[in-house]
């Protein structure tokens, strides 16, 4: 191991003597954290001030869910882990929801959180927050390690950041217990334990064998497809991924957080005519997307029968867990299409003009058929889910710089075809699990990490996850628009009750209200109008702003565009 040490380190600047915690802060600003998402309390809260005191940003959240998902948004946006900080035991747990759900999206997180005695816990003595929280992270992460001695806490750190971000990224867990936190030890042996590490996320490179076979194959398919996930967003190969798709003339299909890689309007997108492009496609690259629930398994009759699968992705044993994989490309998807675009020169490939036009005649009859939903719900009143998102959509047309956060069922399903991306990595949303409760933190992270405006549209119920941390987005002044897609229920609000109760799906609020009380600007929109209104006003004012759009009750499906997994038992509707 190579020593580095910082210059003027809290640890050497305490003087002779220093502790775990500023080792803590220590290691992380060696490694380049610029900002902490956290919830303070026993024993955490002075590694949050020796943090802030040392120059690193720290956000404190109402809720720990809401810290971890804002951390594991952050490490999608910058290819680096983000770092939450969590109390022991139940706040360690609130955490770990957000930390498994970073691992589930392949995002890079590490959760760092104070833990009880280990003398106590482990013989069950009844500790104050008592908790085996390392058995308990395992098999939620990619990793779990716990730190014994103020000693190896750069090993600790530096071990949790390499695990995040390299091969696939995703949540590692890192327990440092309290007696470590506090164990006092001498600063300039201990500055020498702290390292930096070095190329977090190696290049991969490609078996150069495997890329002629995957151009071979498309280049001898009739009606080839390229499909991009967000692990093409992540990649950051947003040049080799253009340049690709455009000198072959393949059509592509973004997923709906690699949207805006190459802009919606662009004339090879397939996102109009998606289930044609599945159904009839040959051969399809899949770039960085999984063939899980999302993409129906790759099964038919959803996709074509005889379709064969080349597969870019940097974790191996993710081919062939649904369908053979006729091509395994195993590499960083980066090198991977840097490879393949140097390949390509050699011209094999060119799309049928056949099948180019069959995917844009689809697309336009499909988006004539949307014109006429859309002009009916511009008029309606009450106001419709379409009516509020297409004006939405204009609205961010003319502020192309916001980042767009998404979550709920029909607030997802009908604002991410509403609404077209043109920039990368400038939409997150529910993600791999379809998870409720990632909005307030997800728009968080992506206000501080990017500097730039959110608009955070949000279902009713999916915002009730979370909807504390709007005195979070207030205490910080960002720029972010929370836009609630209020039908008055879970997926909707006109569920008759069977008893003297509220309906199970029945949902009551006025949310402009809610920030209101902590400083902030709401609206309550009840026609197209009044949304696009609210909404210039909000994004030009920059500050903290709510809008509460009323939408009709009876608008919404149940489950949105997956009422199909819900079972089919005699009293379910779905
Ligand atoms: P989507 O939900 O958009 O379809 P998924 O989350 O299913 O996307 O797939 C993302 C995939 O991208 C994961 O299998 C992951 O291993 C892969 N991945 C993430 N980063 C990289 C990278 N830099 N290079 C190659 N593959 C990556």
């Amino acid at each position: 191991m190579t020593a580095a040490t910082v210059e003027g380190t809290e640890a050497e600047d305490a003087g002779a003597l220093t502790d775990g915690i500023h080792l803590v802060v220590d290691a992380l600003r060696l490694n380049d954290v610029h900002t902490i998402y956290g919830l303070v309390g026993i024993p955490i809260t002075d590694l949050a001030r020796t943090a802030q005191a040392a120059g690193i940003r720290y956000i404190g959240f109402r809720h720990e869910s809401a810290a971890g998902h804002a951390a594991a948004a952050a490490g999608f946006l910058t290819q680096k882990p983000g770092i939450c900080l969590t109390v022991s035991a139940p706040g360690f747990l609130n955490g770990l929801v957000a930390l498994a759900n970073a691992t589930t999206n392949c995002f890079p997180m590490v959760q760092i959180s104070g833990s009880s005695e280990r003398h106590l816990v482990d013989l069950q003595r009844g500790d104050y927050e008592e908790m085996d929280q390392l058995a308990a992270a395992k098999p939620f992460v990619k990793a779990a390690y716990r730190v014994s001695r103020a000693e190896d806490i750069g090993r600790g750190v530096a071990r949790a950041i390499r695990t995040a971000a390299s091969g696939r990224p995703g949540g590692v867990y890192l327990d440092i217990p309290a007696a470590v936190l506090g164990e006092v030890v001498d600063s300039a042996s201990a500055a020498k334990t702290l390292w930096r590490v070095v190329d977090p996320a190696p290049r991969q490179l490609p078996d150069i064998e495997s890329v002629d076979k995957a151009i071979e194959l498309l280049a001898g398919a009739e009606r080839p497809l390229i499909v991009l996930g967000k692990g093409a967003a992540y990649s950051r190969a947003d040049e080799q991924i253009k340049e690709f798709v455009e000198s072959t003339g393949i059509p592509y299909l973004p997923m709906s957080m690699a949207k805006g890689l190459l802009p919606d309007d662009h004339p090879q997108s397939a996102a109009t005519s998606r289930s044609l492009a599945l159904r009839r496609a040959d051969v399809v690259l899949l770039v960085g997307a999984r063939l899980n629930w999302l993409l129906g398994h790759g099964d038919a009759p959803q996709w074509n029968r005889d379709a064969k699968f080349i597969q870019i992705d940097i974790e191996p044993s993710e081919m062939d867990s649904n369908q053979p994989i006729a091509v395994p490309l195993v590499g960083d998807i980066r090198s991977v299409m840097q490879a393949l675009v140097e390949r390509s020169k050699l011209g094999q490939i060119s799309t049928a003009a056949q099948w180019r036009e069959e995917i844009v005649l689809k697309g336009a009859q499909n988006v004539a058929k949307m014109a006429d939903r859309l002009a009916a719900a511009r008029i309606a009143h009450p106001m419709k889910f379409l009516g509020a998102l297409q004006v939405i959509r204009d609205v961010l047309q003319d502020n192309p710089r916001v980042c767009l956060v998404n979550e709920g069922a029909n607030a997802l399903d009908l604002a991410r075809n509403t609404i077209g991306m043109y920039r990368p990595r400038r939409r997150l949303d529910s993600g791999t699990w379809g998870v409720m409760g990632v909005g307030l933190g997800f728009a968080i992270a992506a206000a501080v990490e990017t500097g730039e405006p959110v608009v955070a549209i949000e279902g009713d119920s999916a915002f009730g996850f979370s909807g504390m941390e709007l005195e979070t987005i207030c205490r910080y002044k960002l720029p972010i628009v929370t836009v609630i897609l209020n039908n008055g229920g879970v997926y909707r609000g006109d569920d008759v009750s069977s008893s003297e109760d509220p309906a199970p799906t029945a949902l009551a609020a006025h949310h402009e209200f809610m920030i209101k009380a902590f400083g902030g600007t709401g609206y309550r929109a009840e026609t197209p109008d009044e949304v696009a209104d609210a909404l210039r006003e909000a994004l030009a004012s920059g500050q903290p702003s709510l809008i509460d759009c009323l939408i009709d009750p009876s608008d919404g499906t149940e489950s949105g565009n997956i009422a199909h997994l819900n079972p089919k038992g005699i009293t379910n509707k779905g």
